[in-house]
């Protein structure tokens, strides 16, 4: 095994923009620095909004930048069993469990809930039912085939756990949002009962991403700050499958000029158009400030 292996992991769902390529290119160089390799992956579980036309414009795209990766690349939209057998690794130790609600009925739960829980690092955290649904209930609910979401639970992972839950910690050799480096304390309570299987697609991306990276033997996730809370969460799941931890580092996200990130909507700033304008991967790494 590689020392040093790490991911690109791009989303296919619009062209990538200069925030994409100044962080394909933290990551690509991170590896190339530490004589190891990054991995390419294409984080497609979102088969509605990542389209084929996508993907091939981000392989395009990320050639002319001059990175490299090793074939075959791989595509999560393949791969839906894998990450529905983890599901049923956790589902089988009581860890998660179906939610029927609608956006509604999880916004009363919230405003039920007897300490407001307010927003987390992520939005809107969901403490879970104040009542785990009856099992004759959700039998029903099967048999008229309502659609349901697969959601962990915070408070039967702490049971699982137990004093441990309290003591998982990751290696952050970039910063936090609030300056945190070094070894971290996760706090995956911080997001609530998150879904792990979307009602669409089975999964969702903090477990295909967690899953990939175990079954990749990625050592080091670089990757942006956005992702920052998320990383609370994947030591959590890591724990629960007993998958290696990958020591993580954040980067800034590239800010435009009115401070704001770039969205996809910024069509002047996606790749093809900056190529077309003609800058090149050099003038361009100098423009992202690498
Ligand atoms: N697919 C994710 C994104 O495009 C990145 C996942 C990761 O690096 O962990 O935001």
């Amino acid at each position: 095994m590689t020392a040093f292996r790490t991911r690109f992991a791009p989303s296919p769902t619009g062209f990538l923009h200069l925030g994409h390529a100044f962080s394909a290119l933290t990551v690509f160089d991170a590896a190339r620095e530490a004589g190891g390799m990054c991995l390419l992956r294409i984080e497609d579980i979102d088969t509605t909004r990542c389209k084929p036309q996508y993907e091939a414009a981000v392989l395009e795209d990320l050639r002319w930048l001059g990175c490299d990766w090793p074939e075959p690349v791989r595509r999560q939209s393949e791969h839906f069993a894998e990450y529905h057998a983890a599901l049923a690794q956790l589902h089988s130790k009581g860890l998660v469990y179906r939610c029927f609600k609608t956006r509604r009925e999880i916004a009363e739960d919230i405003a039920r809930a007897p300490h407001h829980p307010g927003e987390g690092p992520e939005g809107v955290i969901y403490p879970g039912p104040s009542q785990p649904m009856s099992a004759d209930e959700e039998a029903e609910r099967l048999e008229t085939g309502d659609a349901f979401s697969w959601r962990l639970s915070i408070t039967a992972c702490r049971d699982h756990l137990g004093a441990d839950f309290d003591r998982l910690t990751f290696t952050e050799t970039g910063e936090g949002p609030d300056g945190e480096t070094g070894e971290v304390r996760a706090r995956p309570e911080t997001l609530g009962d998150v879904i792990l299987g979307r009602k669409d697609v089975g999964t969702s991306y903090h477990l295909a991403c967690t899953h990939d990276d175990a079954l990749q033997d990625v050592t080091h996730v670089i990757r942006g700050l956005d992702l920052y809370f998320a990383t609370h969460l994947h030591r959590l799941l890591q724990e629960l499958m007993g998958w290696p931890v990958p020591v993580y580092r954040h980067h800034p996200l590239m800010l435009d000029e009115h401070g704001k990130r770039f969205a996809k909507r910024d069509q002047s700033l996606t790749l093809r158009a900056l190529r077309e304008a003609g800058e090149t991967p050099d003038s361009l790494r100098k423009r992202v400030g690498l």
